[in-house]
């Protein structure tokens, strides 16, 4: 990352900390900028095993429960569950996932007619949409070679 782009990106970070009353550490800063580089759509033990290397002392419930304010700030998104690991999302943008099956990578992609799927009427009666998200499950490049 740029220096100019990393100093615009820790003062959003900031204040959004600010603003939710969340006290900026060095650690809660570490996780977060762990998590904006990771492409894999981490599990808290992952980032926890990856940030234990800055901090031998971190415990995995602080990463955990950084990682859980974070996204009830907005911060970083929650990848949509199916009764796993929850894992965590850097990208707040639109986009969209491909999940391997196999070794479960999540891989961000985006496309402009999936943004615009149309929700059937007699959804909309039951239901108030406020988020599109498309999965598509596969099997990853590596996983097939
Ligand atoms: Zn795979
Ligand atoms: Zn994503």
């Amino acid at each position: 990352m740029q220096n100019d782009h990393k100093d615009i990106f820790r003062q959003e970070f900031k204040k959004t900390c600010a603003q939710h009353g969340l006290k900026i550490t060095h650690q809660r800063i570490a996780i977060y900028e762990e998590l904006s580089k990771a492409k894999d759509h981490p599990s808290a033990d992952v980032i926890f095993n990856r940030i234990k290397k800055v901090f031998p002392h971190i415990s995995f419930d602080t990463v955990y429960r950084t990682l859980t304010s974070f996204s009830e700030m907005g911060l970083i998104k929650l990848v949509e569950g199916c009764g796993e690991k929850k894992r965590f999302d850097p990208n707040t943008e639109n986009h969209h996932h491909l999940r391997c099956i196999k070794c479960n990578v999540i891989i961000d992609f985006y496309n402009k007619s999936y943004d615009k799927i149309s929700v059937p009427r007699a959804l909309k009666k039951e239901f108030e949409v406020l988020n599109k998200k498309v999965v598509l499950e596969g099997i990853c490049k590596k996983c097939k070679s």
